[in-house]
């Protein structure tokens, strides 16, 4: 009843859960401040039609993190705010129909183990037991995850919002945010149809409208509303209150107990997309016409493992839209393009399983600008401008969709959408067989197969069909060279007459050397974390070249814009698209450049971490002496449209020397064996260079002050509560993929961040890190005798 705010340090954009959620934990464990702007009523968008099942598994350590802080947050609220939640702890039972399903699972369970989750195995008798009401006739086994459970959306979210306003924040509902008003790139203040509102940070949580709602202020959030059905019956004789969730992934379906009756939905894989031309006025506490004709393919597959639904009456099938995102992961973060405008939407049907978790860590990053733990998986920055397509979000999206509980198979790829970016050599790479991936919307090659047969991924838990063709790849770059295709690496140019001073502040590594040096440097985050890794070349006293992953073009351009010094003259510009990449690796590298060029390719002329312009067929060309595969090499980088040229020069020189297309398959067991660290797996905003092993890159020895000096300082004289290590497995016919538990005398201390076959050695490699409260010291790490779990 309160007058309209017109001031509020951070205001939070729909009462959703995920909105709730974020208000109760900025307002609870921050005291910040806060407002929330409903439109409607609470929960009048998709929350109050879900169906209510929490799982808690993911492939991702913080996501699981994230699921399992909702569990232990549900567990209290309804005691800590008088307000009822429908929250059980019922457990989750979760089926496997076939044998690689069943391995699925067994690994699923090795990533619980990894990440401190409960997942007991089980026999189809004792799923039985469980469930007495399914068909086990076709389980090979299945798994159950105690913690698991279930709540009632709308109940849980009004439960949120009574913890929030009890922690200060106010909630006004029946206010829809017209518009978002920016100074200096920097959110101001919102409009809305109540007025206007100064405050300093925005949070978009509208749900399917957060696209609209980014539009706002100019920033993308790629989302796509579907059709998501499920059916409620009648009461079932045989369903107790306890029933635990059941999700069949292999018929695509899952089931809860619901008022003595069963709730059963699913994913089907030809999804129905809804909105596309725009949403419906006023769509609160709506949904969309039953479509049973579409429901039909879930309904076989449910009576088939459910019998009793033959005879059951039906009381509803509802159907909702939710917002689904192209990865099929949430988005949370800082937008890019706008500062102190943070998003938490697109929640892929388990916003309220998130939605606790999602909001504290949303909470955490808005407050202090900085991720609280490895998001990278979630992270806003993930995208590009590729995703402000409409039409390539929607087919990924449903792509995505129709994967929700299907296998999820190591080295899979999406189909849609492809190709999309290509660089000069895709043809020519085509025409050598070659099996492409995509990244960041650019087709790369993968691998290539064989002449005569074809380059098609036949995805398998096993020993996959690429295995000799990467294997040949591998070895034409040790022991002779090989030819990558790199033009998808995102590059950047940082000019100005401060360019020095800038990039000193952001880099850990010491950038202020002549022009023509090459620095590999991580960039840290007040915490000492690494939030970027990649190579910088001085071009000149005002001019640096800054060359990073693929899939970190939005990330790490976005770091370094933002730490870029108020009132130092230094400009980035993205030309990722205008530059293609080509790297010749291998101890024949130097003869076959040598035949090539005229330059002096000596090491005296050109040592390591050096580069100079080249001219190679005619064409000014900047080589980059750097390597990750642990070889003789040059990065050869140059304006893209010259690159097929540049290709057929050494391609046809190189047939003398054994030359070799390689893709990134063979990349990845080149760098496993060198143990060069990948951003996103060994070395996250989680992890300091010190633990990883690259304290060595860090300039403490110098007096130049950066981003995260302080942390670093501390962390190079420890103690340490983790290292990285490496591990290589005995026996051959282990498959390592990453979140393996690693075990030290016989204990669980960590889990691999990656793994994979290194050709050279012959072995399983494996890298993670070893983690104990008390302390680990290289004596700790190389006392403990190891094993590895794997499914
Ligand atoms: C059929 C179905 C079943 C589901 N089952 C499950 C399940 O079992 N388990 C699970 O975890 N999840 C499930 N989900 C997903 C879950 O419902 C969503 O992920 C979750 O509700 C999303 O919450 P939200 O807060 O992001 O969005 P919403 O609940 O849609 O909230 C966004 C709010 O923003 C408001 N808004 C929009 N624009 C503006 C504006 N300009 N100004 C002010 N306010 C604005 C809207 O009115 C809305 O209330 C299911 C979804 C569906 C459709």
């Amino acid at each position: 009843m309160s007058a309209f705010p017109t001031q509020a340090e951070i205001v939070v954009i729909g009462g959703g859960i995920i909105g709730c959620s974020t208000a109760y934990h900025l307002a609870k464990l921050h005291k910040a401040d806060v407002v929330l702007l409903e439109r409607g009523k609470l929960t009048c968008g998709t929350t109050f039609h879900a169906a209510g099942l929490v799982g808690q598994l993911r492939s991702s350590a913080s996501i699981t993190q994230i699921l399992k802080y909702s569990v232990e947050l549900y567990d209290g609220l309804e005691a800590e705010t008088g307000l009822a939640t429908g929250w059980k702890r019922n457990g989750g039972l979760r089926l496997a129909n076939n044998p690689d399903r069943w391995t699925e699972i067994r690994r699923q369970a090795t990533t619980a183990h990894s990440f401190g989750l409960e997942m007991e195995l089980l026999t189809p008798a004792e799923a039985k037991a469980l469930w007495p009401l399914m068909d086990t006739g076709d389980l090979v086994g299945a798994a159950f995850l105690p913690t698991d459970g279930q709540a009632n959306p709308s109940d849980i979210t009004l439960s949120l919002a009574k913890g929030a306003r009890m922690a200060g924040a106010r909630i006004v509902e029946e206010v829809e945010v017209t518009g978002i008003t920016l100074a200096d790139g920097r959110i101001s203040g919102l409009a809305t149809t109540l007025g206007d509102i100064i405050c300093e940070k925005v949070v978009n949580c509208a749900g399917q409208w957060a696209g609209e709602v980014g539009g706002l202020a100019g920033v993308t959030v790629p989302l796509q509303s579907v059709q998501h059905q499920y059916m409620v019956t009648e009461a079932i004789e045989g369903v107790a209150s306890d029933l635990p969730t059941l999700r069949d992934p292999d018929r695509l379906i899952y089931f809860k107990e619901d008022v003595g009756g069963l709730v059963m939905g699913g994913y089907e894989p030809n999804p129905l997309a809804w909105a596309e031309e725009g949403f419906p006025e006023n769509f609160a506490f709506s949904l969309l016409d039953s479509d049973w004709d579409h429901f039909e393919q879930l309904m076989m597959q449910a009576l088939v493992r459910v019998p009793a639904l033959e005879t059951v009456g039906i009381k509803t099938l509802l159907n909702g839209p939710e917002s689904f995102t192209p990865d099929g992961n949430f988005i949370l973060g800082e937008a890019p393009e706008v500062r102190n405008f943070f998003v938490g939407a697109g929640f892929n049907a388990y916003g309220i399983a998130a939605a606790g978790g999602a909001g504290k860590t949303l909470a955490e990053w808005v407050v202090t600008g900085e991720q609280p733990m490895d998001l990278w998986g979630v992270d806003i920055r993930r995208f590009s401008s590729l995703h402000s397509d409409r039409a390539w979000v929607r087919d990924r999206t449903l792509e995505a969709y129709g994967k929700h509980y299907t296998m999820a198979w190591p080295h899979e790829e999406y189909q849609s959408g492809r190709p999309r970016l290509t660089s000069p050599l895709y043809q020519r790479l085509k025409a050598g067989n070659a099996c492409f991936g995509s990244k960041l919307g650019w087709e790369r090659p993968n691998w290539f197969a064989p002449a005569g047969s074809d380059p098609v991924d036949v995805y398998t838990f096993g020993r996959p069909n690429w295995f000799d063709a990467v294997g040949e790849e591998h070895r034409a770059c040790r022991e002779r060279v090989a030819l990558f295709d790199l033009s998808s690496f995102s590059k950047f140019e940082l000019r100005g007459p401060d360019a020095e001073a800038a990039l000193s502040w952001i880099c850990a590594n010491d950038v202020a050397k002549a022009p023509g040096h090459l620095t590999y440097s991580q960039l840290l985050n007040s915490r000492g974390g690494i939030e970027c890794d990649l190579t910088v070349a001085r071009l000149a006293e005002d001019a640096y070249y800054i060359v990073t992953g693929t899939g970190f073009r939005s990330h790490d351009a976005s770091w370094i814009r933002r730490n870029i010094k108020d009132g130092l003259a230094a400009e980035l510009t993205d030309i990722t698209e205008d530059w293609g990449t080509l790297a010749l690796m291998g101890p024949r590298a130097r003869q076959l450049l040598q035949q090539v060029s005229e330059d002096d390719w000596s090491n005296e002329a050109f040592p390591f971490a050096r580069h100079r312009e080249i001219t190679i067929a005619g064409h000014r060309v900047r080589a980059l002496r750097v390597t990750f595969v642990g070889e003789l090499g040059w990065e050869l980088h140059m304006p893209i449209a010259i690159s097929g040229e540049v290709y057929d020069a050494l391609m046809s020189a190189g047939a003398g020397f054994g030359i070799a297309n390689a893709g990134y398959r063979a990349i990845e067991s080149l760098r496993l064996e060198k143990g060069y660290r990948v951003w996103g797996a060994e070395i996250t905003p989680a992890d300091s260079p010190f633990d990883a092993g690259l304290g060595w890159a860090v300039k403490l020895k110098t007096n130049t002050p950066f981003l995260g000096r302080e942390a670093a300082s501390e962390q190079a004289v420890g103690p340490r509560s983790k290292l990285l290590a490496c591990f290589t497995v005995d026996d051959p016919e282990v498959v390592l993929q990453g979140r393996e538990t690693i075990l030290r005398n016989g204990e669980p201390v960590g889990w691999l961040a990656s793994g994979g076959w290194g050709y050279s050695v012959e072995k399983n490699i494996g890298y993670g890190y070893v983690r104990n409260g008390a302390g680990v010291t290289i004596d700790y790490l190389k006392s403990g005798s190891y094993e590895l779990e794997v499914a």
